[in-house]
């Protein structure tokens, strides 16, 4: 894949870039393993300082920077601002609160007693240099719910972004140094994944995380298995949301946040929900509803500020939806809306809001995740056909219900097979919320004092 900045509303190739060569991939592995020596030492309050000024150039420079991910990926200009604030806040979350979350642990002296320690206790300290191997679907916030608590945990970090988001990546690269981190602290390099290997087993590097498709998370993770690296992999969702007749009382809201949690980020979000799975009560109603909402949503140029859903990110992701929804209507599901190209649009990587009802098993998008804006629908009896239903998919990484009958909310959040059962309401991160999944979603998690300790060596001290 080249290197390049193609804008998806157009199809036009803005600007290509050249990877770096091996000497280039080698200063930057050698500026990050120098940095790392010394970095490691600095206290939590330099650290706090550098990324809170990290955080107020994002803001200032939160309209250029939304500018280059709308050209770059295709996601609303709103949204891109909205995503470059998120991504300060988080700064500023792990400036506050990451000598608390890394405070040494002391076991309680009558636990340890019997092992002879006259003390003991634990500390958490730096693992080195991690390389983060990020996707083009949030391109600032992956790559800043990974830096801010690598980075104030006494880490460096070595960004290899997705191909098709070059002048992001630099930025993020640029933005860190310009804050005031040390050179080498902080780094893109700008490769393409086949570059990925050598970079992972040089023994300078520690670690590596990654966010993005199943493939790319096994390829990754067998080589930093093979190296015995520690690696945190979120990979793709199909997330559930299921409606039971209890959100009758107010099923508009139930409908409007299932539009919302559909086709955010132009449906590419791993959180996104994807498969709708409603109560037989509620079903007709809720269908009617969904499919009215879905069908009203305009669809455009994502700088215009009414657009609500803009292209997809790249040719090959239509290409692989438009593939999902043909297998499904070939074998008799039934497109409610959507389901085909906007005819009246520019060039560009448009697809229709659709709705997809009599979906089975043996159709791909059963199993496979949609990632743009397509949602099925399935109709169900009772609690526990949903909960057979939610936990048929290959994937694990978050869930929503809309329910207020407690018993309903007790029995989903001990059955779901997820990183988080969201109640009456959409999967969103947070800083102070771990983020992350189970089965083929992959595993470890990001964000709250789970994240940033991920990337930590947990050292036992111990005093005879
Ligand atoms: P990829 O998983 O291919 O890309 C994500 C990152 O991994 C990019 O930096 C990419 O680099 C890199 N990469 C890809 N293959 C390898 C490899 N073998 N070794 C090392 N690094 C690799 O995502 P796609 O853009 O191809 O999207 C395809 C599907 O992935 C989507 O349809 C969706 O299902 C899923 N996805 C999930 C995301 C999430 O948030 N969990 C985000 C994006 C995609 P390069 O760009 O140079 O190939």
């Amino acid at each position: 894949m080249p290197i390049a900045t193609v804008n998806p509303a157009t199809g036009e190739t803005v600007r290509t870039f050249e990877p770096l060569d091996a000497a280039g991939v080698e200063a930057r592995i050698a500026a990050a393993h120098s940095a790392f020596r010394s970095w490691r030492e600095t206290d939590f309050g330099t650290r706090a300082r550098l990324m809170e000024a990290a955080a107020a150039l994002l803001d200032k420079e939160q309209d250029d920077i939304a500018r280059t991910m709308t050209t770059e990926m295709g996601k609303t200009l709103a949204a891109a601002r909205a995503e470059a604030a998120k991504c300060a806040k988080a700064m500023r979350w792990y400036a506050e609160r990451a000598e608390g979350l890394l405070a040494d642990e002391q076991p309680q002296a009558a636990d340890v007693e019997d092992s002879g320690a006259a003390r003991a206790y634990v500390r958490y300290r730096p693992l080195g240099v991690v390389l983060a191997v990020m996707p083009w679907n949030f391109p600032l916030w992956q790559v800043v719910r990974f830096a801010a608590p690598a980075l104030m945990a006494g880490n460096t970090g070595l960004l290899k972004h997705a191909s098709n988001v070059p002048q992001t990546a630099l930025y993020l690269g640029e933005l860190f140094h310009r804050a005031g981190f040390p050179e080498g602290c902080f780094q893109t390099l700008l490769v393409g994944s086949g570059a990925i290997e050598g970079v992972l087993r040089d023994p300078r590097v520690a670690a590596a995380t990654l966010t993005g498709s199943e493939g790319a998370g096994r390829a990754v993770a067998s080589v930093a298995g093979d190296e015995v690296k520690k690696t945190v992999l979120e990979l793709g969702g199909s997330d559930p949301f299921v409606v039971m007749p209890s959100a009758a009382a107010d099923l508009d809201r139930a409908v409007q946040v299932a539009v919302t949690a559909r086709v955010q980020n132009n449906g590419q979000s791993c959180i996104a929900a994807k498969r709708f799975i409603v109560h037989a009560d509620v079903y007709d109603d809720f269908a009617e509803r969904f499919t009215r909402a879905m069908s009203a949503l305009r669809v455009g140029d994502p700088t215009t500020p009414s657009t609500d859903v803009g292209p997809l990110a790249t040719e090959q992701g239509r290409a692989d939806l438009e593939e999902l929804v043909e297998d499904a209507l070939s074998q008799g599901a039934e497109a409610l809306c959507g389901a085909r190209r906007p005819k009246a649009l520019p060039p560009g990587w448009y697809y229709e809001p659709t709705v997809l009802g009599q979906v089975t098993e043996a159709m791909r998008i059963h199993r496979e995740e949609a990632f743009g804006p397509v949602a099925t629908l399935y109709r169900v009896r009772d609690l526990d056909e949903a909960v057979a239903l939610a936990n048929d998919t290959p994937f694990g990484l978050s869930s929503n219900v809309w329910t207020t009958d407690e018993e309903e909310q007790r029995r989903f959040a001990a059955e779901l097979q997820a990183g988080g059962v969201f109640f009456n309401g959409m999967t969103a991160s947070h800083p102070a919320l771990p983020f992350g999944g189970v089965k083929r979603s992959g595993y470890g998690r990001e964000l709250s004092g789970h994240g940033i300790r991920e990337f930590c060596n947990v050292t036992t001290v111990w005093y005879g």
